[in-house]
């Protein structure tokens, strides 16, 4: 009798995709544009699900240097998770090509981080195997970047018959038209989507407190005031 090695009777797990410094601050190599907003709401969705108790399962990129990639290369800062997005008990895995997976993974940790070698985590044998073995209710899905990586774990989902809510203001893009053509596509598959607040109530943060540039540190708006006055 072959045993389920990943048992999780949760009823959500988030999806965290690509939540990397590279891509989410603004001193990154490849910095979505509507970065400010997507952290704030990501860092409200991180500290709900640890209030939750619901684990986190997070995709990583992690490009080997000298392979023509211009972000996230490994052995680089940018290469780094964001730390709302970091767990204390996490687990994380090589993109080594293996499918081991330890039994009662999520037991013993609160997040699994998929380190992957593009956009497409199902293109990783082992996170395609936590993917798609995973029985949860709904696979809630945050990160970057909405045209790529989230789409193609979105759709990997959904070809998995799998339940997927997207939070359309935490998940950031560099190209405004097609990611609403990938939001689109999402949904057309049967994705959920909806925004943060509709799940967990409005929001009273006003500052971002991780990136280090001006907006998000609040400075953006005294200028602008000062610039009238
Ligand atoms: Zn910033």
């Amino acid at each position: 009798m072959i045993r389920p090695i990943i048992t999780l009777r949760r009823r959500r797990v988030i999806v965290d995709v690509d939540t990397q410094k590279d891509l989410m601050f603004a001193d990154g190599k490849a910095c979505i544009r509507n970065h400010r907003r997507v952290l704030a709401n990501v860092r409200r969705v991180a500290a709900w699900a640890r209030v939750k108790n619901l684990r986190m399962i997070s995709t990583a990129q992690m490009c080997p240097a000298g392979n023509g990639c211009d972000h996230c290369i490994e052995g680089t800062g940018g290469q780094e998770k964001i730390r709302y997005t970091t767990r204390m008990r996490n687990c994380v895995f090589a993109a080594d090509g293996c499918t081991d997976v330890p039994r009662d993974l999520f037991s013993s940790y609160d997040q699994v981080i998929l380190n992957k070698r593009s956009m497409d985590p199902f293109n990783e044998p082992r996170a395609d195997r936590i993917l798609s073995e995973l029985k949860v209710d709904e696979f809630i899905v945050i990160g970057t970047v909405t045209e790529e990586s989230v789409k193609a774990t979105v759709l990997g989902l959904l070809a998995r018959r799998k339940h997927v809510t997207v939070l359309t203001d935490c998940v950031g893009s560099h190209n405004k038209g097609k990611a609403e053509v990938a939001l689109r596509q999402m949904e057309a598959k049967g994705a959920k989507m909806i925004e943060s607040k509709n799940m967990i109530g409005p929001s009273c943060l006003r500052l971002v407190g991780a990136c280090g540039c001006d907006r998000c540190k609040g400075k953006m708006f005294k200028d602008a005031a000062n610039n009238i006055a």
